[in-house]
């Protein structure tokens, strides 16, 4: 069984598909973490250089992801909290636009369902990476509920960010996403969409359970 989850930034996607993946014994792979890795990879060893795609594709085909539990490893070294930062968040999509790197990613994603069962989150999973899984959603909320979340968690972190500026960040990176011509984050037509506005993670999470277990039964 495949799960497919796409949304904007801070939709609770990640959150929901941990706990989906716990239930019903299937794997979950964060695949916003794979173009994490590679911003990252790229700040390291180029800088600030996101304009420069051959590069960065160089890059991208020299680095091994691989996930452990809860922890994240590009190239064997952990980068669990690195790919976390705000400063890798807001570069993440300057790297996933790049077509030669979604090709590269989009197909270790699919790779790896072959052989497993899987609760997918991210931007083009129910378009592009599984436009064959059982179940998709399309998880969404309004964006000032979504920086609120979002900056509740960076609180807890020490990081002293405004609601406004970390609205303009994930406004931003909308707007990327949205845009891009590889992959865009998009609303496929046969994705059971949740509004999660106003909602706790538990209500959205039982939501989704009574759809799994409705197409299992
Ligand atoms: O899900 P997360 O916020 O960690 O994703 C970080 C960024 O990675 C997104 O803003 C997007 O640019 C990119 N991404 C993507 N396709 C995916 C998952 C994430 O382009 N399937």
């Amino acid at each position: 069984m495949q799960i497919a989850i796409d949304g904007p930034a801070g939709a609770g996607k990640s959150t929901i598909a941990k706990k989906i993946a716990a239930t019903y014994r299937m794997t979950y792979l964060d695949t916003g973490a794979m173009y994490r890795c590679i911003a990252h990879c790229v700040l390291n060893q180029i800088g600030d250089h996101f304009d420069n795609e051959a590069d960065i594709v160089r890059i991208a085909r020299a680095t091994v992801i691989r996930f452990e539990d809860d922890q994240v490893f590009c190239n064997d070294q952990d980068v669990t909290r690195e790919i976390r930062t705000p400063l890798v968040s807001r570069h993440t999509s300057d790297v996933a636009r790049i077509k030669e790197v979604r090709e590269l990613l989009v197909a270790q994603q699919r790779e790896y369902a072959k052989d497993h069962a899987v609760v997918m989150d991210g931007r083009d999973i129910g378009s592009v990476v599984l436009p064959d899984a059982e179940l998709k959603f399309f998880l969404d909320a309004d964006v000032r509920e979504r920086a609120q979340r979002r900056k509740k968690e960076l609180d807890e972190k020490g990081n002293g960010k405004t609601l406004e500026e970390i609205k303009n960040d994930i406004e931003n990176r909308d707007t990327n996403d949205r845009n891009r011509s590889e992959g865009p984050l998009i609303q496929v037509a046969d994705a059971i969409v949740i509004d999660t506005t106003g909602k706790s993670i538990e209500e959205v999470y039982e939501e989704m359970k009574l759809h799994i277990d409705e197409a299992h039964r």
